[in-house]
């Protein structure tokens, strides 16, 4: 499999080559060339492993690494989870629930990134380089990405996140590792300061190539590549159940617009999903987007599901490049024009515009109150991100096709929303309960790119 980008400069790299370059050198996000159709395959991989579910699709879209080196890599990354399943499907009644939270640091992150920190290492002993990971995180993927490359031989990772506007425990899974190539940068700004610092150093390519910089945010391709492995292994897990299911629907609360791509990706690879349903926050551009075609930015709201209090959603553009039919011309002109007015429209109810996805927010009282339903009703706690999805999918829902609910977090990481809804309840988690007064290292950063690039140059081995 070959890849090129959203914007039509860069083409014909192979997965490690789109794995090094992160976001693409001429501003667009990379997609694979073509989309398998495994329709064929459904029935012989419903009994299979994860670890070998993730080896078939995987396998797919990776040409350059060797099926042993890379069943290692898959093997290595899964067992790091703590159930057997990976990404067990729970049923609450007529609810299904996908539990993304097994990993390390307890957040779906994990699946992509013990993955990708293992490629990376993959791909640094073949060529002997090294790398500086620089990232921008609301929370969990700060986390997510230093508990995949910590320790790691060639490998710095330097992490960005809004100073104060994490959790406690979000910001302690992140200055808690003290390995040696772990930085953690504390910003004086907003996640979206973090993100544009981090769009601009990369677009410095002398920089970018002298420093070896790469990426591990969601606009790595490696990472929606492992997500996609999910939604298949969440559909064999129901048929499982009920082996006369047909059509499913997955909601998927949604920030940067990465889990709910990689289940695009999976509908289109042929697994049988009706709707897409997406769900967000009060940060509802996306929702707003699939409602009337038009693409608006606002002011970012804080909100209980702070992974999602996001505007701008950085792999919306993979999404457009299929809704504008593969017209890298249009991509430019409609990403040139939210740029420059801060909004872009394409045409609503024409044949392009795609009807997979239904749409709806939730505001933090609907989040709330979710938290508080599913409690009552099944004893279940279930962390603020998820229960965006479950109050939209309530909005939504319809009796003949079950929903799948995308789970993204374990609930002990945010348990102050959780107490606000039930004050009685305090989920824990033996993880975090050992972070609890753990030795710390973090660094301040004001919201100034040379400032950046100094302290990645510091920390950097001397040559
Ligand atoms: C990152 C994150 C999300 C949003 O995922 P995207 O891929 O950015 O849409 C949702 N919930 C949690 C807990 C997260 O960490």
């Amino acid at each position: 499999m070959r890849y090129k980008s959203t914007r039509g400069q860069v083409s014909d790299l192979s997965f490690t080559e789109a794995v090094l370059m992160g976001l693409a050198s001429d501003g667009g996000l990379l997609l694979p060339e073509s989309v398998p159709d495994v329709s064929e395959h459904l029935e012989a991989w419903q009994s299979l492993s994860y670890s070998e579910l993730a080896k078939n699709i995987m396998g797919l879209y990776i040409g350059d690494i060797a099926a042993a080196e890379l069943g290692g890599i898959i093997d290595k990354s899964y067992s790091t989870f703590t159930n057997e399943k990976v990404t067990p499907l729970n049923r609450l009644g007529e609810t299904y629930i996908l539990e993304l939270f097994h990993g390390p640091t307890l957040a779906f992150k994990d699946v992509a990134l013990q993955f990708l920190g293992n490629v990376f290492e993959h791909i640094l002993k073949e060529t002997k380089g090294e790398l500086n990971i620089v990232g921008a995180t609301s929370g969990d993927t700060g986390s997510a990405a230093i508990a995949g490359v910590r320790g790691k031989d060639n490998i710095n990772i330097f992490i960005m996140f809004p100073e104060g506007k994490t959790s406690e425990l979000q910001e302690l899974q992140m200055t808690s590792v003290l390995d040696a190539n772990v930085h953690n940068l504390a910003v004086d700004g907003s996640f979206d300061d973090c993100q544009a610092l981090l769009k601009s150093v990369f677009s410095d390519l002398p920089f970018k190539a002298q420093y070896q910089l790469g990426a591990v945010n969601s606009v790595n391709w490696a990472r929606i590549l492992a997500q996609i492995v999910y939604f298949f292994s969440a559909y064999f897990q129901l048929k499982e159940e009920q082996p006369q299911t047909h059509k499913v629907d997955f909601c998927v609360p949604t920030g940067n617009f990465g889990d709910i791509f990689a289940g695009y990706l999976a509908r289109k690879m042929g697994l049988p999903i009706d709707r897409l349903i997406l769900a967000t926050n009060a940060n509802d551009i996306l929702a707003r987007f699939f409602k009337t075609g038009r693409y608006e930015r606002e002011e970012v709201n804080f909100t209980h599901s702070p992974a999602m209090d996001i505007q701008v959603s950085s792999n919306f553009e993979r999404y457009l490049y299929y809704a504008l039919e593969g017209s890298s011309a249009k991509v430019n002109e409609f990403m040139e024009s939210f740029a420059n007015t801060g909004a872009a429209s394409i045409e609503f109810n024409t044949p392009s515009f795609d009807q997979t996805f239904a749409a709806g927010s939730a505001t933090n009282e609907q989040t709330l109150a979710a938290i508080q339903e599913i409690y009552e009703v099944h004893g279940y706690i279930t962390d603020p991100h998820t229960a965006v999805g479950l109050h939209v999918g309530k909005t939504l829902r319809r009796t003949e096709v079950p929903i799948i609910h995308l789970s993204t977090a374990h609930p002990a990481k945010f348990d102050a929303a959780i107490k606000l809804a039930l004050p009685e309840v305090h989920p824990v988690h033996p993880t975090l309960e050992a972070l609890k007064g753990a030795k710390t290292r973090k660094s301040k950063l004001e919201v100034d790119e040379d400032a950046l690039k100094h302290f990645i140059k510091k920390q950097r081995a001397p040559e």
